[in-house]
């Protein structure tokens, strides 16, 4: 059994981050990644939204046409998708798959339809949920991050308003009243789950 379990490569975690638009999710992560003792590898998302000034392909996200996307579903290859703000955001599952099955743990950063849908799959995955102080606090951030016009906010605002009360679908809770607290409390959550027992 030993030996059994020694040649066998230990399968990597899931960790899924996710919460309300606006609450600073990618900031979050990006913050998290910039951390020298953090090797997770990033699962890319693909999405039907135009790029955003300073997106790159391939870096941000996989930018495809709405026909494309509709047949990576169709193809049975995305480990998860939502439509949000009229656009389809998923993930491509080959990357997710790989990536874990040669022992390496992957990180998603994904809206909270998508997160529940990877529980389904995955209920072995970490599913982090991000905490805005308030919801007026979100709308005055999105609107200071001006990339989106006001009826996007409006729309997103009262989407946030229903995805708070999804807390409670996760394993942990992580408030982002500052970014860097909010990183070391996730790292906190990835040092204790590689502590416990059944991952040894
Ligand atoms: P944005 O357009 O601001 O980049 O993203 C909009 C929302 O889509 C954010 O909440 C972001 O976390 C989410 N998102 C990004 N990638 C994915 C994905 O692959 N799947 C899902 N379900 N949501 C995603």
């Amino acid at each position: 059994i030993i030996e059994g379990v020694s040649s066998m490569t230990k399968r990597g975690m899931l960790i899924v981050l996710s919460g309300p638009s606006g609450v600073g999710k990618g900031t979050v992560r990006k913050a998290l990644f910039q951390e020298p003792d953090v090797d997770f590898k990033y699962s890319i998302s693909m999405t039907t939204r135009q790029p955003r000034d300073g997106e790159v392909d391939g870096v941000d996200y996989l930018f495809v046409s709405k026909e494309e996307f509709e047949e990576n579903i169709k193809n049975g290859e995305m480990l998860e998708y939502a439509k949000y703000v009229d656009n389809y955001y998923g993930t491509p599952i080959k990357y997710v798959n790989e990536t874990l099955d040669s022992g390496k743990d992957v990180f998603l950063e994904i809206e909270v339809n998508g997160a529940m849908q990877v529980r389904a799959n995955c209920p072995d995955g970490i599913f982090v949920f991000l905490t805005p102080p308030d919801l007026m606090e979100l709308k005055h951030r999105l609107i200071s991050r001006g990339t989106d016009d006001i009826e996007v906010i409006n729309k997103r605002i009262k989407k946030a308003a229903s995805e708070i009360q999804m807390m409670r679908n996760y394993d942990y809770a992580v408030l982002n009243d500052q970014v860097e607290q909010a990183v070391e409390r996730i790292k906190t959550i990835i040092k204790s789950e590689r502590l416990k027992v059944n991952r040894v």
